[in-house]
């Protein structure tokens, strides 16, 4: 399945504005109001715009009563644009009174001016019958349906749109739950598709996208919270200011180009924070999402348009990207696990990178021109012919073996399992030394250090992999380790005269790496610095 993007924009023009802040969609973003008093939902409405918000949704379900009076005041009072939902509890909602009543409610809310009314497709029908004749309203009436349990095939809501079409419907709204994020797509399509303004959303974590993407896709609206998180409707909502500010929801266009980061877990994830504040600094038209992904390969085959174009890998996914790759960097292959993934543009082939090892080799060769007298390469890599000595034969040894082999170094691997370093140093072609050694190993002088163990990072931060001693052999030492940014190794190796090569050069390069690739733009790390900065402040 393919997804195209809307031809059909409900509201305002879009491409308005200018620079950066150019707004590319019509997409309403909406705010739940589920206070249990009048004068709690006003307050809430007041947040929502500060919030940045464009209309509420009133949910007069959880009101602790709902009379005439109180819904004069709240239409009366409400500083954004207004839907009015009395949500059954047969729908999902809170309402558990009379039918008749609730529906006389809804008219009532017409007659006074609500901007929209929310009528569930089961007493569609017959709420139409009862209001027969409605010119003289100006609201505009959506009819719903919820699904709780999943998302139905394509056919399936297909005719459940059109069977909403048929009642007289100003706004189509469909929700579903997803149980897989290829679940999203579904509902992608058919707002793409729809004749008449749609609302498509897919519940849950792994709808989240659903929720963002509709902006590209012409939904009608998006539903998200306040700040505080104090009203939530349905499970999966962003809040406001993540909309606006980590995905800049109103930069998002029919021609937006998506990328993410694809993992399980991946809400901790700062990866959208980081390439969606770089994209903003360089006015690049995409946006990066968090993607929780069960299957790389069902995701791949699913989101297989060409404006999908770029993924981060982490874990448990590295291995399996590699697997979906048409084309794989060489030393990515060799490592068997890729932490990049881009779609090339003019054949539409996946190729993938390992960016750590990227990250980490880049950052210690300036390590090492640095530390020669004139700063200035020889011919070749500072690498070449020196002996490095990687702790760790995890992930990151992995990386930084591998890395230093190809520029030429010659590669001694330790860790506390001896069998890991026995088949690093196999697969990478270096020589294995056992953990107790490495204090007195001393072939040559002028080596490389490069620790990857979680030695000494955060909280074990009084503790480092080598004793002092041995550092007088070393000329330059990296720590993998980022938290804190000065480990004690580091601290050590600088005190005996080492050049030292932080931890988080490695993560900076790879983020700048990666926004290459994203973005074919070069150069523009000002962004990517500072937030990187931000963040070792707030870790
Ligand atoms: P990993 O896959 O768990 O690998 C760590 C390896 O070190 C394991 O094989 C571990 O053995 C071994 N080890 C632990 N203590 C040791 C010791 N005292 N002596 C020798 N070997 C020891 O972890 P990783 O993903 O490679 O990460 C390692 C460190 O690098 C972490 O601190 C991580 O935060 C950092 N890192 C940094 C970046 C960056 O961008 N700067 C990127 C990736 C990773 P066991 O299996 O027995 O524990």
């Amino acid at each position: 399945m393919t997804l195209t993007t809307s031809f059909y924009n409900w509201g305002t023009p879009s491409d308005v504005g200018d620079g950066e802040n150019v707004r590319r969609n019509s997409t309403l973003i909406c705010v739940p109001i589920m206070a249990k008093t009048v004068d709690k939902m006003l307050v809430e409405v007041r947040k929502a715009k500060q919030e940045g918000a464009d209309m509420v949704e009133l949910r007069l379900d959880y009101l602790n009563s709902i009379n005439p009076c109180d819904l004069q005041v709240l239409l009366e009072h409400s500083c954004l644009s207004t839907l009015v939902t009395i949500r059954p509890t047969w729908e999902g909602g809170d309402y558990k009174g009379d039918e008749g009543v609730r529906q006389s409610a809804l008219r009532k809310a017409m007659e006074l001016g609500a901007d929209y009314i929310d009528v569930e497709l089961k007493v569609a029908d017959e709420f139409f019958e009862s209001i027969d004749g409605r010119e003289n309203t100006k609201t505009a009436i959506i009819v719903s349906s919820h699904n709780y349990i999943n998302t139905p095939s394509v056919e399936e809501i297909g005719d459940l749109v059109a069977r909403i079409q048929a009642t007289g419907a100003d706004i189509v709204k469909i929700a579903t739950t997803a149980i897989d994020i290829v679940d999203n797509s579904r509902i992608l399509q058919l707002l793409t598709y729809s004749q008449i303004p749609m609302i498509g959303i897919v519940m849950g974590e792994k709808g989240l996208m659903s929720r963002i993407l509709s902006a590209k896709y012409g939904g009608f609206l998006t539903f998200a919270t306040l700040e505080d998180r104090g009203s939530i409707s349905a499970p999966g909502q962003p809040t406001t200011k993540d909309l606006l500010e980590l995905y800049n929801f109103r930069q998002v266009g029919a021609d937006t180009k998506v990328h993410g980061v694809l993992g399980n877990p991946i809400s901790h994830s700062k990866s959208p924070h980081l390439y969606n504040v770089a994209f903003k600094s360089v006015g690049f038209n995409g946006i990066y999402l968090p993607l929780l992904v069960d299957s790389v390969s069902d995701f791949l085959r699913t989101y297989s348009s060409p404006d999908f174009v770029g993924y981060s890998y982490t874990i448990p996914h590295k291995m399996a990207g590699l697997e979906c790759c048409d084309e794989v960097d060489p030393i990515a292959k060799a490592i068997g696990a890729i932490s990049c993934m881009i779609k090339r543009p003019f054949d539409g082939k996946l190729i993938g990178y390992n960016i750590d090892y990227m990250g980490a080799i880049a950052a210690i060769e300036e390590g090492l021109l640095q530390g020669t007298s004139n700063g200035s390469s020889t011919k070749g890599s500072p690498f070449d012919g020196k002996l490095m000595v990687v702790i760790g034969a995890g992930g990151a040894g992995k990386a930084l073996a591998y890395g230093g082999k190809s520029k030429g170094a010659r590669i001694v691997i330790t860790d506390s399992i001896i069998e890991k370093a026995v088949d690093l140093a196999s697969k990478v072609g270096g020589k294995v030394i056992n953990i107790a050694e490495l204090d007195d190993f001393a072939p040559e002088e002028g080596m490389i250090l490069a620790n990857a163990t979680p030695i000494g990072m955060q909280p074990d931060i009084d503790n480092m992999p080598i004793s002092k001693k041995a550092l007088k052999h070393y000329s330059l030492v990296f720590d993998a380790i980022y938290t804190p940014k000065i480990t004690k190794l580091l601290r050590e190796a600088q005190k005996s005269g080492a050049t030292i090569v932080y931890g988080t050069e490695m993560f900076i390069n790879q983020a700048f790496i990666q926004f290459e690739k994203f973005t074919g733009l070069p150069g523009e790390y000002q962004e990517i610095n500072r937030f990187l900065l931000e963040l070792q402040r707030n870790l």
